[in-house]
């Protein structure tokens, strides 16, 4: 575990997750064991050994599906996963096109826009994919290149992804990231300025990594996370409902259960959010209006597809919208509803990298219910 002074003691900064074996074993090993993690604990877990394994007390979730069946559970799950990264990358490279568009210029411009195609004002390789995906995964290794949450490693990821020079960085996030760099500080200050959707676009490697994970040491890794650059309470009432319905359709749980549930709860902390009033057209990056077009798409539509095609078409910040619903619709529907097309136009190495990491949070998160160590 790090040792980072606090500087307020709500701030949380460092939640150990090491698996005991893990953290006896030294150097090499200990690496090769992360990085062929996934393989090495189902087959241990899974096959071999089950019993000596599953009862060290897994979550409630996890103990439920395992005892289901075993094989099933777990790649039912693991697939859920990856069909929420591909949702976000696929959602993100689709609404790029259109990004800051009105709608009636995507009307004048594609008819209906559905096809990656690039271009937009970034000027996009066909199936590239911007900050929203390329931020998640910078968060994404840093969960699992040290196995577990840590804020100065998060802080330091999208620092390292920054000096990348990604083809796109929003205001808060880079006011954010260099407020770290200066004061080595890596929660921002709160601001009721920061209630972008910067920070909730990049959530689901925590929402993954948090699977089976009691509610409250979800929502304390959540806001590590979004805390380095967006420190606000709509953005962080919003990723709590995100996080949430990612769960629940991880859990099979239905739209109906979302709304009354995490949805519901969202309304009432915040009537801002209510979307049942008026259509939510060319929505900003501004998180409410964002959230807004994306519960609309999400509950008013039947498929992944019509989900994603009705969100970036209401132009706006159109990838943003579309790497959000993406994910929450990719964990919903499954990766069989993702459209071939949209899967095969997007960078290999970006579906690749989603795919592998998906996996790997997923068995983290296994470790995480089960063995953390604080
Ligand atoms: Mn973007
Ligand atoms: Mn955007």
């Amino acid at each position: 575990m790090m040792n980072v002074t606090q500087s307020n003691p709500s701030d949380e900064l460092s939640i150990n997750c090491l698996h005991e074996r893990t953290a006896v074993l030294g150097g090499a090993r200990n690496i090769a064991y992360l990085f062929d993690m996934s393989r090495f604990m189902r087959s241990v877990r899974l096959a071999v050994n089950p019993a000596r394994l599953i009862t060290r007390g897994l979550s409630e979730q996890w103990n439920n599906l395992l005892n289901r069946n075993k094989k099933t559970a777990t790649d039912e799950i693991t697939g859920k996963a990856v069909a929420a990264y591909c949702g976000l990358a696929v959602g993100d490279a689709l609404g790029a096109t259109v990004e800051f568009m009105l709608p009636s210029e995507i009307v004048h411009a594609y008819g209906v826009h559905k096809k990656i195609i690039g271009g937009g004002w970034l000027k996009l390789r066909p199936g590239q994919v911007t900050d929203d995906t390329t931020m998640a995964l910078a968060l994404g290794e840093a969960i699992l290149n040290k196995q577990r949450f840590d804020i100065t490693d998060m802080a330091m990821a999208f620092d390292k992804w920054l000096k990348g020079k990604p083809v796109d960085v929003g205001n808060t996030v880079r006011r954010g990231i260099v407020n770290f760099r200066n004061t080595k500080r890596p929660i921002s200050p709160e601001s009721e300025h920061d209630a972008g959707n910067g920070a909730c676009m990049r959530v689901l490697p925590v929402a993954l990594a948090t699977y089976g994970a009691d509610e409250e040491l979800t929502k304390r890794v959540s806001r590590m996370q979004s805390h380095v650059t967006h420190n606000n309470d709509y953005s962080d009432a919003a990723i709590d409902c995100v996080v949430s319905m990612i769960h629940m359709a991880f859990d099979g749980d239905d739209k109906k259960a979302m709304e009354d549930g995490p949805v519901a709860k969202l309304l009432e902390a915040f009537p801002k959010y209510r979307y049942d009033k008026k259509h939510q057209h060319n929505p900003s990056a501004y998180i409410v209006d964002t959230m807004r077009a994306v519960f609309q798409s999400f509950f008013h539509t039947q498929t992944f597809e019509d989900c994603l095609i009705e969100v970036v078409n209401r132009g706006g910040d159109a990838d943003t919208t579309g790497a959000i619903v993406g994910m929450i619709a990719g964990a919903y529907y499954g990766l069989d509803s993702i459209p071939h097309s949209w899967l095969k136009a997007v960078d290999r190495d970006v579906i690749a990298r989603c795919r592998y990491q998906a996996e790997h949070l997923i068995d983290f998160s296994k470790e995480f219910a089960t063995n953390r160590l604080m």
